[in-house]
Parts: structure tokens; sequence; C-alpha cells
């Protein structure tokens, strides 16, 4: 068991911050706060905000001796470079993020992924606590995903295992983000939802829905259509006891799930139906800073 531990969250508009402390044998949220990315200004603006925000909680009676940082894509696990910020501006790409964090504030900093962190924060503390192979996937801007099994993320050989969102699903669909065509992400990402329903956010698409819009109905039917596929290959191929979806979609509920569902259950054929469960995340907009401070905790070997 550690000290207190440091989780941020680095998003497009805001970095949260949570403060863990252990509380018997795991971690509580004793403090939540949020600054501006400004991602606008650049990488190197970027990180000075995440050190000035890490710094601010770091006093000499702290207890604070790591840090965990969430990111928005892909980096080199070793060193900490960025490799792919599909979503944040500017030339992230080869910015050694890492590195620059780790210097300026001179304790450990482990980097990992936003839906890995929510995957290990829903996993051991949120909806998955207890089960032992857990999935998650988040639904926004980009389809975040991870595997938790044991109490751990699984990495895999190249560290970026879980990524639910990039399995192609339809060789010859849409381009995707990631260069490759028709993966669930290009699908089903929270800008195809919008455009199908001819709306101007996913918030609008699903309060319309739920008054009863028959295109945002529609639209939301397509989207989960190709997240249910998605997941059903995931219980063919892991057999995960609890499936758990967050982000900004968890709010509208049965709404979007239980489409999700019924399309797992049809397409799914060597699992019983009634054992497929899926549920909404528990721990909000904070679990993906709660993971980063979790990860800090835990010897992630690998991550990118
Ligand atoms: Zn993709």
């Amino acid at each position: 068991m550690s000290g207190p531990l440091l989780g941020l969250d680095l998003g497009g508009t805001n970095i949260k911050v949570v403060l863990l402390v252990p509380d018997g044998d795991t971690f509580r949220a004793a403090g939540t706060w949020e600054y501006p990315t400004e991602a606008g200004e650049g990488p190197t603006h970027v990180a000075d905000n995440l050190i000035r925000a890490t710094r601010s909680h770091l006093g000499e009676n702290s207890g604070i001796d790591r840090v965990g940082v969430g990111v928005p894509g892909l980096f080199h696990s070793a060193t900490g470079v960025i490799e792919l910020f599909p979503n944040l501006p500017g030339g992230w790409e080869g910015f050694p993020l890492g590195a620059t964090i780790q210097h300026a504030l001179g304790i450990p900093v482990t980097m990992v992924n936003d839906a890995r962190a929510f995957t290990l924060a829903e996993g051991l503390v949120g909806a998955g606590k207890g089960f032992r192979i857990v999935a998650c996937l988040t639904l926004g801007t980009g389809i975040g995903g991870g595997i938790m099994i044991d109490g751990q993320l699984h990495l895999g050989a190249f560290g970026v295992a879980g990524e639910i969102g990039h399995q192609i699903i339809d060789p010859d669909g849409p381009l995707c983000g990631c260069g490759n065509n028709g993966c669930v992400e290009a699908m089903s990402r929270a800008d195809v939802l919008t455009a199908l329903a001819g709306k101007e956010s996913a918030e609008e698409v699903y309060r319309t829905a739920s008054g009863g819009d028959a295109g945002s109905v529609a639209a939301i039917e397509a989207v989960a259509e190709a997240l249910g596929i998605g997941l059903a290959n995931v219980v063919t191929l892991i057999g995960p006891d609890r499936i758990v979806i967050g982000g900004g979609i968890a709010d509208a509920g049965d709404l979007v799930l239980d489409p999700i569902r019924r399309t797992i259950r049809e397409r799914v054929t060597l699992v019983p139906p009634e054992r497929i469960d899926v549920v909404a995340s528990q721990l909000g907009k904070w679990s993906g800073a709660h993971g980063a401070a979790l990860a800090a905790a835990q010897p992630l070997t690998r991550d990118r």
C-alpha cells in the first residue's frame, strides 16, 4: 500500500485531478479539481498546465510521491513520447510528454491511456468491482476501450491491447482516425451519431430520442448495432463477466444500453445470452483521473 496518489486526466477542455488517499486495503477520493487544458496553445503549454496543476497539490506535507497521468491517445511505453493524439490540436507526435512532466516534478510519473485508466478505475472500484474479467468501453469523441483481468489491465505484447473501438467490423466501411476502414469507432463515435440524427450534439440526440424523435431513435439504433457487434466479438474472444460502458453516453442509460445489449445477445452464439452483463459506469466524469492515480500505484509494466 502506498501513500496518497494524485491522478490527472488530460482532456480536450479540462485537466481533471483526483487525490486518492489510502483507506483500508483500497483508496478513496479525498478531493477533485479541474483546470483548463488550453489545448489550442500547443503541447508545451499543455504540459506546463499539467505540471502547474500537479505542483499545486505537492506540498511538503502532502505525502504524494508519485503521479499518474491519463492521456487521450497512444505513446511509447518506455519513453512517454507521444505517438498519436488524434483529438488534441497541435504537433503532438514526437513530443516527450512523460519526460517533460517527470523532469519538472522530480517524482515518478506513470502515463496511461485514458480509456485504460477508465477501465482500471471502473474495474477496481466502480461498476466492475468484484468481477474477474471486465471489458470497458467509453463513448465520446472517440471510442475508447480496455480489458481488465484479475485486477490487472491487459495491455498485451504491444501495449495497446483493449482497443475495442478499433476492431474492423466492415472492411468497406468509413475511414477511421487510426487509418483503417470500418472500425467500430468510425461507425459509432459522437459525430457519426449526431450526423445520422441531424442534430447538433450527442446530448440533443439522447434528449430528443427520449421524447420519441424517430430520427434520433434510429441513429441510436444504428450506432448501438456497431457497438454491439464489436462487443459481441469481445464476448466471444475473452468472455468478460461484465461489460461497463461510460463516457457522455452513460447519462442516456438504458436508452442506449438496451439496443447494445440486444445486438450483443443476437450476435453471440456461443455464450448463453442471459450471462451477458452490460452496465453503465459508476464513477462518472472522474473515472479517468481516478484510474490514472490507481495506475501510479500499480506496477504497469507497459502501456502506450
Ligand atoms: Zn480505427
